[in-house]
């Protein structure tokens, strides 16, 4: 049985070699840890590893969790479906939220952000057209979410993330990650400051790099099977 510092050091060393082999600057992918029905225990064994951004779907698991863990100091991304009536939670919990699909969510966001704290770091999910959830914003229209989220003053827009389906081979999982970094890279050109291209899980990540991925959020290959 492999452990989570094991698990954790051999997806550092593949991620650096698809750096290495798809012509990506070294240390262009970051790692966000996936802790979705994990237990603390392994997180605390993954934050001992060197992480601290871990990723929740569910907001009161997610919630007991970051209570458990307050003295850790970690980074919380919420990446799950969101629902309105529990974004003042999530503002207040969270340091980012990766799934920010409809202007209404956002507007919530920016307005339960406390502004005593620094704003709260965001992606817009993109809905790409083989995508595997409904959440999400079509390609066509990230672009006019991200310029009103940029007039909130509690939000600090960051860039981009998707969940394609699940497809079998790299072609096609490079093409899908393709449509999300042109889009990406079209919305750089007009906000120079978005450094997030959130994109890449356990069963992808080698096709997510390939395409210019900034952040892989990976579960199973670092914690193992969720309970
Ligand atoms: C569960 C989940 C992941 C991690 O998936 P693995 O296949 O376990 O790496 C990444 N992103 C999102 C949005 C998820 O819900």
């Amino acid at each position: 049985m492999t452990t989570i510092a094991e698990n954790i050091g051999q997806l550092r060393r593949q991620i650096r070699q698809f750096e290495q082999q798809y012509d990506r600057p070294a240390d262009s992918v970051n790692l966000l840890a996936v802790s979705k029905r994990q237990s603390t225990q392994k997180i605390r064994e993954a934050n001992q590893a060197g992480l601290q951004d871990f990723g929740e779907n569910y907001l009161q698991e997610a919630l007991e969790k970051i209570q458990q863990l307050q003295d850790l100091r970690l980074n919380w991304h919420f990446i799950g479906p969101i629902q309105a009536n529990k974004t003042k939670p999530i503002a207040e919990n969270f340091q980012w939220v990766h799934s920010v699909g409809r202007a209404k969510i956002a507007q919530r966001l920016s307005d339960q952000r406390s502004s005593d704290e620094p704003a709260l770091n965001v992606c817009v999910q993109v809905k790409l057209s083989d995508e595997a959830t409904k959440s999400g914003v079509a390609v066509a229209e990230a672009e006019a979410l991200c310029d009103m989220i940029e007039q909130l003053p509690q939000l600090q827009l960051r860039g981009l993330m998707a969940i394609p389906a699940a497809l079998p081979d790299l072609a096609s999982q490079r093409h899908s990650f393709s449509l999300l970094a042109n889009e990406f890279a079209r919305l750089k050109a007009r906000y120079s400051h978005l450094d997030t291209l959130s994109m890449g899980m356990s069963n992808d990540y080698e096709a997510a790099v390939a395409e210019g991925s900034t952040l892989v959020r990976i579960g199973t290959a670092i914690f193992g099977a969720r309970s």
